[in-house]
């Protein structure tokens, strides 16, 4: 190295420098609009307001969320970390509603997956939609016998029910159980979508006799081959959620169903690493009360805010009275965010998330 070239480089150096911390700063302003996964993705509890569902499954927020209870007697959170047990009021009254009418059908209870953020919104990881809190993923697994610990709820497997390669059912997993459980799902009028695997519509259509009314409800879509995912319809005190079209109503067992036994389904996406709509959202891009969702205090605490079948504080915070001021909903509990150390990171490795398109 020449000693002497030295400070002859030093200006051209410091101008080169310069650049890059200019270039570096642009490209931080360009970044600095913040993801609307991020900021929904950070929030620990639900904005209390009346039950509220802004914009569509897949774009949008919600106030007056209610989470599911960990247990039931006829239920238990899977993946509990993630902290996406959070549902309108309707959706988690009709998850535990689910439990215990699939028991009665002779389904032992149900291990229930992601159903939203507490206010919503996009989400670092899996669904595009689940964002108005009126998805829910549920297991086509049984709750075992012996109840799951916390541990064994984040890391046991989940059954796949469907042939990766034919897309056809595994018979040997399949039973009428099974069919009883979606069928009930599908049974309740305010359930407008149950999405499943081709492979699981194809059996349904193969085998169920009698009423074949409810078919029409079930819905082949890519992933659902461990889980099924159940959709309720816009609700009541909801004015700005934007409801879906309305499934045809046949069956769904003839040509929509037969594409997905073809093999233009299941190419490999052309652009596997091109990002998703939720790595792209910006809070511009959520209806604009989203924005309001995001700002709104915290409910007072966990416990206010956990639904216990229609008695506890969170049915007050799910009332659509407007006037009501946030300050009174309160739980019995101090109100102290005790839930604060109740959620962990999501663990990055072992969480079967829905799978899209493949070569997503
Ligand atoms: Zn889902």
């Amino acid at each position: 190295m020449n000693v002497r070239s030295l400070p002859d480089r030093k200006p051209f150096l410091t101008a080169a420098l310069a650049l890059v911390a200019l270039a570096g700063l642009a490209a931080a302003a360009i970044s600095a609009e913040p993801r609307a996964k991020e900021l929904f993705g950070a929030r620990k509890l639900p904005a209390v307001a009346p039950a509220q569902s802004f914009g569509f499954y897949s774009k949008g927020c919600f106030t007056g969320g209610v989470a599911l209870p960990m247990d039931g007697p006829t239920w238990e959170v899977m993946r509990p970390s993630r902290n996406r047990r959070w549902g309108h009021p309707a959706m988690i009254a009709l998850i535990e509603k689910l439990s215990r009418d699939a028991q009665a059908d002779g389904w032992p209870g149900l291990l229930v997956g992601d159903v939203s953020q507490p206010r919503g919104g996009p989400m670092m990881t899996g669904h595009a939609s689940h964002q108005i809190g009126l998805d829910a993923d549920i297991w086509l697994t049984p709750m075992p016998k012996r109840p799951l610990t916390m541990a064994q709820r984040e890391t046991m497997s989940a059954t796949l029910m469907v042939n990766e390669k034919t897309h056809l059912v595994k018979d040997a997993l399949w039973t009428p159980a099974h069919t009883r459980l979606l069928k009930r799902a599908a049974s309740y009028p305010e359930v407008e979508r149950i999405l499943v695997n081709p492979g699981i519509k194809k059996k349904l259509c193969d085998t169920v006799t009698g009423d074949r009314s409810w078919l029409r409800k079930v819905r082949p879509f890519w992933g659902h081959d461990y889980h099924f995912h159940m959709r309720i319809g816009c609700q009541p005190g909801s004015p700005g959620c934007k409801g879906q079209e309305a499934t045809p109503a046949d069956d769904g067992c003839g040509k929509p169903l037969a594409w997905w036994f073809t093999e233009e389904p299941w190419r490999p996406n052309k652009n596997p690493d091109a990002p998703k709509a939720r790595d792209l959202m910006t809070m511009a891009n959520l209806p604009k009360q989203c924005q309001d969702v995001l700002d709104a205090p915290d409910a007072p605490s966990l416990e206010a805010v956990t639904y216990h079948g229609g008695s506890a504080a969170a049915v007050a915070v799910a009332e659509p009275e407007p006037s009501e001021p946030a300050e009174t909903i309160s739980s019995g509990n101090a109100a102290m965010p005790a839930a604060a150390s109740a959620f962990a990171p999501t663990p990055k490795i072992g969480i079967p998330l829905p799978r899209p398109r493949p070569g997503n």
